[in-house]
């Protein structure tokens, strides 16, 4: 008999696997898809040989997870490459608000506003691995670095418009709208501010990098350490009753909620389901990645240095597309994240074109097409960049989910970060890893910390398991 078996091969059933392997248990990972990586993989999409991310393409929470720092993973073949700039804001008069590495160099191009993003930012950006170590675990954790955690909690309660009402600059408080819209939440909502901390400190910390090779290079190196660790993997094994598993001591659902009511609710307890089925998900995305025979003619020069644009406009554009997803209607002009892998990692385009990966967030349900609203937004800050289009590959949000059952309706986040689901996921319990059944526990983006690549979910719902394990 198995000690663990981990159904789901994304980033966090891979750090769930390595988890137990390296401390010697023996582990299966269960995989639904004929390649493992679930929303961290790469393919040529379009169809003329480039590398595109199917999920995720910009990683500044896999360089910040304690996860991820404790393995060696170049030694299994990835590399990242860290641009200076990690975000740019495009506003319509060809100015930009600029998220540089140096957090310095980004006061200084915000004016009026300088000082006060300096002095907002400086403390956390100090300790920010104190930070994201107390961010990315459940919130019953003491922080290591319990000063900056009472610095941050002190503002990220609040909606991110209070907090942009602190900034006169279009510069400023659009860089706080485009973090903030990671919450894929109306801006005025609270604890949105804790999105746009988060990712203001990550863009002046390590930086926001691109994995050389697409997100499958991160993907192939877990991979390549879970076996190097004993680990094996089954692919195209999908599950849908937790009886089709052979034996094993304790399982790691890398699921969400609604396919682990489904596939193991017979052995969980009638109100552990309901909490399940109370557990809210989020508005889907819509997806486009193209192939340029050019790079993207970006208005603002610094947009083309950048990790990731944020093409919205103003803090109110923004905040008024995050309203109409939030209230279920396709926003007139979408907010789009965007990045162009091949500025950084060349190889990935064929011929000297140029990758582009872009996505917007759409009303919850909402299968419709509206991917010309996402060439407009672009063109609106790089005229010229639908001339420079020579392939178009467009991914809806039933398609995100025919790709990938944990991205339910298309959404990104493993689950709505609205109400209590920003603390606590999937349900309100001290330990959001357990279950009501001692040999079963959860592990992906819909428990805390929720989305991004960083496999913490996945590591913290394996160290659970452990100890159960390892007491019996
Ligand atoms: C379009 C898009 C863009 C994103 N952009 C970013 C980004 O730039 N940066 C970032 O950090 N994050 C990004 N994310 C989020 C990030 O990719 C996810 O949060 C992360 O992949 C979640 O990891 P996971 O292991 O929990 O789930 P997933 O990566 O979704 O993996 C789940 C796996 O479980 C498998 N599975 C499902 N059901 C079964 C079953 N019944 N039996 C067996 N296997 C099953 C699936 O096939 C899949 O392989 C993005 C996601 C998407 C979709």
């Amino acid at each position: 008999m198995l000690d663990a078996i981990v159904v789901g091969g994304g980033p966090n059933g891979l750090a769930a696997g390595v988890t137990f392997a390296k401390a010697g248990h023996s582990v299966e990972i269960w995989e639904a898809n004929d390649t493992i990586g679930g929303a961290c993989r790469t393919g040529d999409l379009v169809g003329l040989g480039c590398r595109h991310d199917l999920g995720a393409a910009v990683q500044p929470l896999a360089l910040a997870s304690p996860f991820f720092r404790s393995l060696e993973l170049g030694s299994h073949g990835l590399a990242w490459a860290i641009p200076d700039i990690s975000a740019v804001h495009p506003l319509d008069d060809g100015r930009a608000g600029v998220a540089y590495r140096s957090l310095d160099e980004t006061a200084q191009r915000l004016g009026i506003d300088g000082d006060r993003y300096r002095n907002m930012l400086r403390p956390l950006v100090a300790d920010s691995q104190g930070l994201l170590d107390f961010a990315l675990r459940p919130q019953r954790s003491i922080p290591t670095a319990p000063a900056t955690a009472l610095r941050f909690a002190g503002r990220a309660p609040l909606p991110a418009s209070w907090l942009a009402r602190r900034f006169r600059t279009d510069e400023a408080r659009g860089l706080l709208a485009g973090h903030a819209a990671h919450a894929i939440l109306p801006l005025g909502r609270p604890l949105t501010s804790s999105f746009a901390l988060l990712f203001a400190v990550t863009s002046h910390g390590d930086g926001w990098p691109i994995p050389i090779g697409g997100a499958q290079a991160i993907t192939d190196a877990l991979a390549s350490a879970f076996t190097s660790f004993g680990g094996s993997v089954r692919l195209g094994a999908r599950i849908d009753d937790l009886g089709d598993l052979p034996k094993s001591r304790v399982v790691v659902l890398a699921l969400t909620p609604r396919q682990i009511d489904r596939i193991a609710g017979g052995a969980l307890s009638g109100r552990y389901r309901r909490a399940l089925r109370r557990f809210r998900y989020g508005p889907g995305a819509l997806k486009v990645d193209y192939v340029l025979d050019g790079p993207v003619p970006w208005t603002s020069v610094e947009a083309r240095r950048a990790s990731t644009v944020h093409v919205g406009g103003c803090f109110e554009d923004v905040a008024q597309a995050e309203h109409d997803v939030a209230a279920g209607r396709i926003p007139e002009r979408p907010f789009v994240l965007v990045s162009e892998p091949t500025l950084f990692d060349p190889g990935r385009g064929i011929g000297g074109r140029s990758v582009v990966w872009a996505y917007t967030h759409a009303p919850r349900g909402c299968d419709v097409d509206f991917s010309s609203r996402i060439d407009d937004q672009i063109e609106r800050f790089a005229p010229g960049f639908k001339d420079r289009i020579v392939g178009r590959h467009v991914t809806r949000p039933s398609q995100l989910e025919a790709s990938n059952a944990n991205l339910v309706g298309g959404d990104v986040g493993g689950g709505s970060y609205a109400g209590r689901q920003i603390l606590f996921r999937p349900a309100v319990r001290w330990n959001p890893y357990s279950t009501s059944n001692q040999q079963i526990y959860v592990g992906s983006a819909s428990t805390t910390p929720g989305a991004g690549v960083h496999g913490m979910s996945g590591m913290l719902a394996a160290t659970t398991a452990r100890t159960h394990l390892e007491t019996k």
